[in-house]
């Protein structure tokens, strides 16, 4: 299979390029050049099949003419080590928790997929050690960390706002050492995402370095998302609540639901989609005006959505052509400030005991104003609540519980590198540092 660039001024390349650069050369982001409908007959039988089972159908309709049938099957059941479970929460609402893995958040899925892939294609060329650049608002960095990590002939450097990710998901990724090197920018999340775009244009650095991205713009990232939102229909398929389906989406850089929208296209059976935003509301806003006016992201209590311009919209534009009717008929959007995400946590719980993380909440908020009574929707409970413990605690009447596998990465030691907004800077340690055999 091809990938071809969402800019269209280079040509297309091959999965290995796709997923090693990352990035196209002229700054588009790559789209596989065929998405085929899977036959009737899975749909009709998904119920009946493992989470496993149904992501290696999906995974081989994209990857299946690149990777061996065997490899690709090793690398789905590793990446799936865990359940993505469809919860009932309350009436016709449904949570789609994805954050049963090893960081507790929905990333988990495409950073493993995406350290595994790579892996592969790094074992059949050993010439070059390979360094993943990634820029992160915050659950990102602990995903590929842990996708990543003491994986031989990869380096990963993460970027990060100082400052304006919360101390759990700081401790996930910046404990670490080994392979992972953390730097921590005086900046925003657009600042430390503009800072990993222009490595990745910067001649001098692409001559001496292998560079690539494990951002949520990764193809071996992306799709791989997808997976889950099949299996959210088998399940709800299970229980004979598949029709009328409607899938909600907390979004920031719009990956996770660009995935959705990729599973649609192969036939998925979801109704509409809706797009449920933070204070950052530059996709809202373009659904109702048809203008798409990036601006600088704003800070808020749902910190992995505080993005001011969604990379994957370029994907979004690609897949409809650009089309603003298909787009808005297709997605509703919503967003909420801060205090209607608090009001919303403690609202959900005070009713069903179900604690919602911020990015949650804005989802399952989003269904609550949207759905009809013969819809049914899903929500994707993105991270656990615990992983923002702080803001979730000073909402709720009790301090809520620290699963084991976060409370082991809080005794770690921090070992990030400080660094000021300046790409010459940035350039001048990868270069020092970067490993280029
Ligand atoms: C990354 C993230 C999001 C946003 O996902 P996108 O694919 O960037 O739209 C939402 N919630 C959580 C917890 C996240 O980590």
């Amino acid at each position: 299979m091809k990938y071809y660039s969402t800019n269209g001024k280079t040509e297309a390349v091959d999965l290995r390029e796709a997923v090693v650069k990352g990035l196209a050369a002229d700054n588009g982001l790559f789209m596989p050049e065929r998405i085929e409908a899977l036959p009737t007959t899975f749909y009709e039988d998904i119920d009946k099949f493992s989470f496993q089972d149904i992501a290696f159908v999906v995974a081989q309709a994209f990857f299946g003419e690149d990777v061996q049938e065997d490899v690709l099957r090793t690398i789905v059941n590793e990446t799936l080590a865990f359940d993505c479970p469809v919860v009932h929460v309350q009436d016709n609402r449904y949570a789609l928790e994805l954050f049963h893995g090893p960081t507790l958040a929905f990333k988990d899925v495409g950073a493993r997929f995406m350290a595994r892939l790579l892996r592969h294609f790094v074992g059949q060329d050993h010439k070059r050690a390979i360094n993943v650049l990634v820029a992160t608002s915050g659950d990102t960095g602990s995903a590929v960390v842990n996708g990543f990590l003491g994986v031989e002939g990869v380096n990963v450097y993460v970027l990060y706002p100082k400052g304006k990710v919360s101390k759990i998901q700081e401790s996930q990724f910046t404990t670490l050492g080994q392979n992972i090197t953390t730097i921590e920018v005086d900046g925003t999340f657009d600042d430390c995402q503009a800072l990993v775009k222009r490595a990745f244009m910067d001649k001098e650095l692409n001559e001496q370095l292998l560079l690539t991205s494990a951002n949520s713009i990764n193809v071996a990232r992306f799709l791989p998302q997808a997976f889950y939102y099949f299996y959210a229909y088998a399940q709800m398929k299970r229980q004979g609540l598949q029709n009328e389906l409607v899938l909600c989406v907390p979004s920031g850089n719009f990956g996770n639901i660009t995935a959705g929208l990729f599973a649609h296209r192969m036939g998925l059976p979801i109704k509409r989609f809706i797009a449920a935003n933070n204070a950052n509301d530059v996709f809202y806003q373009y659904l109702h005006t048809g203008k798409y006016l990036p601006k600088p992201s704003v800070q808020t209590i749902a910190n992995a959505m505080d993005v001011g311009n969604p990379s994957n919209f370029a994907r979004i534009f690609a897949l409809y052509d650009g089309n603003h009717e298909t787009i808005s008929r297709l997605i509703e959007g919503f967003r909420f400030s801060d205090d209607e995400i608090r009001a919303t946590i403690r609202e959900c719980f005070q009713q069903t005991g179900y604690v919602l993380d911020p990015h949650g909440a804005c989802g399952y908020k989003a269904l609550q104003l949207s759905l009809s009574e013969n819809e049914h929707g899903v929500f994707c409970e993105t991270a656990h609540p615990a992983k923002f413990k702080e803001t979730v605690d000073a909402v709720l009447p009790t301090p809520i519980d620290i699963p084991e596998r976060l409370a082991r990465f809080m005794q770690g030691r921090k070992l990030a590198c400080p660094m000021d907004n300046s790409f010459d800077k940035f350039k001048a340690f990868l270069l020092q540092n970067a490993s280029r055999e």
